[in-house]
């Protein structure tokens, strides 16, 4: 428990399984975009964000969002993490916000959203819990690494999905949908690989064919081969 001002405030309990997951999962992973509490500019007067202490019925004010530092050097990678908590439909997720979008298990439920907030939230991925007491203080553990490596990486590849690279000097392969991803590799012009998904102009590529994704590549140098 702690203090902001004279106000006590604590950080619901489901968040702090979830941070105390992470931290055994990835012991070196970086913290500088971790959060709970939001500051006094955020929180004053009409704040409504989940980082400001609210009431919620017990006898002290409760924080019911969290960031967590997008580390992947680590291990700690918010896209991986993120999809498997959307993976597990876990019913203690009110939102989630990652990397420009947002999704809700409320509005929209479950799909994903574009999001336009000053912050991009590429740092850091964003946890809301219901506001509900029996959810957002319950320790049953989260879904985590399990389910992303069983849903994303083994998962089996449509046919008819592969493309050719058509850039001339070759294409990045990123660690994610977007520049502000690590370069992690180059694929050659003329080479033909699958695309395993894809998320707006991006597309997640798999260049070996072997059902392992490699990372991610702005589609329009990419064309369909048959
Ligand atoms: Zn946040």
């Amino acid at each position: 428990m702690s203090t902001q001002g004279k106000d006590k405030w604590r950080v619901a309990t489901s968040l702090l399984t979830l941070r105390n997951q992470i931290n055994s999962l990835y012991p070196a992973r970086k913290k500088a975009s971790d959060g709970t509490i939001g500051d006094s500019r955020h929180c004053g007067g009409s704040g409504t964000s989940d980082h400001c202490a609210r009431d919620l019925g017990g006898s002290v004010k409760v924080v019911t969002a969290m960031d967590i530092t997008h580390d992947p050097a680590s291990g700690c990678d918010a896209g991986r993490i993120v999809s498997a908590l959307v993976a597990s439909r876990d019913e203690r997720i009110k939102y989630i916000i990652w990397n420009k979008r947002i999704l809700s298990s409320e509005v929209s439920a479950w799909t994903w959203r574009s999001y336009n907030g000053s912050n991009p939230h590429s740092k850091h991925f964003h946890l809301s819990v219901v506001p509900k007491m029996s959810l957002f203080d319950s320790t049953a553990p989260w879904q985590l690494s399990p389910a992303s490596t069983s849903t994303t990486i083994s998962r089996p590849v449509p046919s008819g999905n592969r493309y050719k690279v058509i850039a001339r000097s070759g294409l990045r392969l990123r660690e994610g949908a977007g520049t502000q991803f690590d370069a992690i590799g180059r694929l050659s012009p003329g080479q033909v690989v699958v695309v395993t998904a894809t998320e707006g102009d991006w597309y997640e590529i798999d260049a070996e064919g072997d059902g392992f994704r490699d990372g991610f590549c702005y589609g329009a140098f990419l064309v369909q081969v048959s």
